[in-house]
């Protein structure tokens, strides 16, 4: 399971020079938007799309799928991390609150990353939604992205951990962590939410008591599959921790 579903090492992004020539279609959302993509860069990243299109089913025959449940604008931001392995932006934005690419755009490519089986997708979004906190320090996740990523993703998720984990660490400090939503609608946030950031909290409480600053590690939220790989990871990233 975990091999099938691993991660791809960034330095094996597909060349052009060795891809074939074959496409898939994709068509998405109710209006059926139709995209052609690489069959080989498609099935490379995804194990969703590789059974699909290499398999014995009529998709893998006619080289077309139909994903009801996906939005164009967050397809298109799948389509800018296929082919250049990262969203593209045409704008220099100074302002970090300003970010043309707020976290909650990449909550639902997240989504797509989980459904269809995309890691490589899930660490670029982590590693993007993490930095975006680590920069913007006053801001956490609102209550109906939080429950948009517990009703669509497995209890497992990384990225439902990092949202509470963000909100137990800062809750303490963070003034405005009670918006006007949660106030006006007590039932906003899922139970299991709450009940993972009262348990993370419970632990950033026991940490501070040993006289040692609590902090979230971006390697806790990709999906090593042994030490080792963190290890490299950790050496490489360099992006610091988010403090309390
Ligand atoms: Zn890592």
């Amino acid at each position: 399971m975990a091999s099938k579903n691993a991660l791809r090492k960034p330095e094996d992004h597909p060349s052009f020079s060795t891809m074939g020539q074959k496409v898939a279609t994709i068509t998405v959302s109710p209006k059926k938007k139709a995209y052609t993509i690489r069959l080989d860069l498609l099935v490379h990243y995804s194990e969703y799309f590789r059974a699909a299109f290499t398999g014995s089913f009529k998709e893998a025959e006619e080289k077309k799928i139909h994903l009801s449940d996906v939005e164009e604008s967050t397809f298109d931001y799948f389509m800018d991390w296929l082919y250049y392995t990262k969203i593209t932006t045409s704008q220099e934005h100074k302002d970090p609150k300003d970010d043309p690419h707020p976290y909650y755009i990449f909550v639902e490519l997240y989504i797509l990353g989980d459904k269809y089986q995309i890691p490589n997708l899930r660490k670029y979004v982590i590693d993007h939604n993490f930095q975006y906190f680590l920069r913007v320090d006053d801001v956490l996740p609102v209550p109906h992205i939080i429950t948009q990523a517990y009703e669509s993703l497995p209890e497992t998720s990384p990225l439902r951990r990092f949202f509470s984990d963000l909100y137990s660490i800062r809750l303490s400090s963070y003034f405005q962590a009670i918006t006007v939503e949660m106030r006006e609608k007590p039932s906003c946030l899922p139970n299991g939410f709450l009940v993972e950031a009262l348990i993370k909290a419970s632990d950033i409480r026991d940490v501070a008591k040993k006289g040692k600053s609590p902090a979230l590690k971006l390697c806790d939220y990709h999906e090593h599959p042994d030490n080792e790989d963190r290890k490299k990871c950790e050496e490489k990233h360099g992006i610091t921790n988010i403090k309390g």
